[in-house]
């Protein structure tokens, strides 16, 4: 990792208008990692004005064109596919082998929205033979792009590959926390022959970076992943300058276990849907719903897979990273305490790991037994490794406390019974749902939240037409 980050803007590095620097502290180790500059008004003025200036030779490149940019970008992160690994890796604490795969993910978007080139079409309207009506999808202009911590390369690969396609420029603000590997990925893409301005990447905090590029007035869409607190902050920023959001927040999220199903195949699915990443997952199984038949068994099994955890520094093999944030750490301890207050039992972990690094932000995986629904650690986010078990008796009480909440981003179902399958998958409020496995699809699979989850689609086609505007030309031919 460099000693200093500055900001990304017109395919250079750029050091912030103020001067201003601040420190990123390591997770593993709790001493400084390096220092990042602080984006502030005026850098997303300029960094924005520079997309802008960008936009139209971009957006006049013929469609193929542009997929071949973003084919070139693929094929160069690839190439650096290691040292952008292990950079995640450092700056957010997550494990080695997951900070891979993220990699290839974030390489896959960019191949895939350059494989949709071919839809970017209209359609023609018969309405009327003496008018020729036919629709084409246009660009927004610049593109605001907001992520998170946990997973940010693809966050904002998610929202950049789509928007440069369709023949937007893109001006990201990474988390103040996790800027390094996004600023990276800009230079990358320099380097494979992006125009300048058409990536440009200002890291700072929320507040300051991040509400100033939700306001710029050359901004025509945004997208923002994140918490309910900030979705709704900028959100009423967009909602004054009427321009269109999408909204990836927070979940709740229910795996729901049947005494039919596949119980060894529900149970290690069940533990890596809340222990990877550490939890910090926005779509993790964080609430499970286990038919009281077999309860005791999933959750020993559930122990048994825990205590199999290597809690420790990612970058030196370990299977679980600590929590990429100090105020994060917090927040999972507070929730601890809260659980235990509340009269829910740890059958394992519940603190710091036991035999565990001393320094860092690390929390050992725990399951949570003895919660009902009405408690806060069931209905409030934790984002960390803290799984909450809640028996149920019938398929219809299991609905009820499944929808009974104020999230709803992801849920699954296990059951051999095709016709539950079907009836449960029906009833439950989440924009995905998992039947008998909890994985979130490919870069295919659209993506996004229900009710406090969200609005808006990432990922798949739904993405891209998110990223454009349709003009309807009426045409009198007769
Ligand atoms: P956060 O809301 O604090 O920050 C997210 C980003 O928004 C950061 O870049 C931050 O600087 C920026 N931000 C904060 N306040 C802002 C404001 N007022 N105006 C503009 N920008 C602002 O969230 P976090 O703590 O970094 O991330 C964790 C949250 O993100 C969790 O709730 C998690 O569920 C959610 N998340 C959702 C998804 C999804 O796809 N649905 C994915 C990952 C994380």
């Amino acid at each position: 990792m460099k000693p200093q980050y500055d900001h990304y803007i017109h395919g250079e590095w750029r050091t912030p208008a103020t001067g201003e620097y601040f420190e990123r502290i390591s997770p593993v180790t709790e001493q400084p990692l390096t220092r990042i500059a602080r984006g502030r008004e005026q850098d997303i003025d300029i960094a924005v004005r520079d997309a802008q200036d960008a936009y139209p030779a971009w957006r006049k490149l013929p469609v193929n064109t542009r997929a071949k940019h973003l084919r070139a970008i693929a094929a160069a992160i690839e190439a650096q596919a290691e040292d952008l690994a292990l950079l995640q890796a450092q700056e957010t604490g997550k494990a080695l082998a997951r900070s891979r795969n993220d990699v290839r993910v974030t390489a896959r978007y960019f191949e895939y929205y350059a494989e949709l080139a071919h839809t970017l079409g209209g359609e023609t309207i018969l309405a009327d033979p003496a008018l020729h009506t036919y629709t084409v999808r246009e660009p927004y202009g610049v593109c605001g792009n907001i992520v998170p911590w946990n997973s940010p390369l693809q966050q904002a690969s998610r929202g950049i590959a789509p928007a440069l396609l369709a023949g937007n420029t893109t001006v990201l603000k990474p988390s103040e926390e996790t800027p390094f590997s996004c600023l990276e990925m800009a230079r990358i893409a320099t380097e494979a022959g992006l125009p300048p301005g058409v990536i440009n990447v200002v890291p700072g905090y929320g507040r300051e970076a991040g509400a100033a590029l939700v306001a710029h007035p050359l901004v025509r869409k945004v997208t923002f992943t994140g918490s309910v607190a900030s979705g709704r902050a900028v959100g009423a920023i967009a909602a004054e300058r009427i321009i269109p959001l999408s909204l990836e927040l927070g979940g709740k999220s229910p795996n729901i276990v049947f005494d039919d199903c596949d119980l060894e195949a529900a149970t290690a699915a069940a533990y890596a849907a809340i222990m990877g990443n550490t939890g910090q997952i926005c779509s993790a199984g964080s609430r499970l719903l286990v038919q009281r038949a077999v309860h005791d068994r999933l959750v020993d099994g559930l122990v048994k897979l825990a205590a199999r955890e290597q809690v420790g520094d990612p970058t030196q093999g370990a299977t679980m990273g600590p929590l990429t944030t100090r105020e994060q750490y917090e927040r999972v301890t507070r929730y601890l305490a809260i659980a235990h207050e509340e009269g829910a039992r740890a059958a394992c972990g519940g603190g710091r790991p036991r035999s565990g690094p001393a320094k860092g932000w690390f929390i050992a995986p725990t399951i949570l037994t003895g919660v009902q629904p009405g408690m806060r650690v069931a209905r409030e986010e934790i984002f960390g490794p803290v799984l909450s078990v809640i028996p149920f008796d019938t398929e219809e009480e299991a609905i009820a406390i499944a929808n009974d909440s104020d999230y709803g981003l992801a849920a699954a179902v296990w059951t051999r019974d095709i016709g539950r399958a079907h009836r449960v998958s029906a009833a439950l409020e989440a924009g995905q749902v998992y039947v008998n496995n909890y994985h979130g699809g490919g870069v295919e699979t659209p993506f996004g939240g229900y009710k406090n989850s969200g609005y808006g689609r990432e990922k798949g086609a739904e993405a891209l037409a998110h990223y454009t505007q349709i003009k309807t030309v009426i045409m009198k031919v007769a």
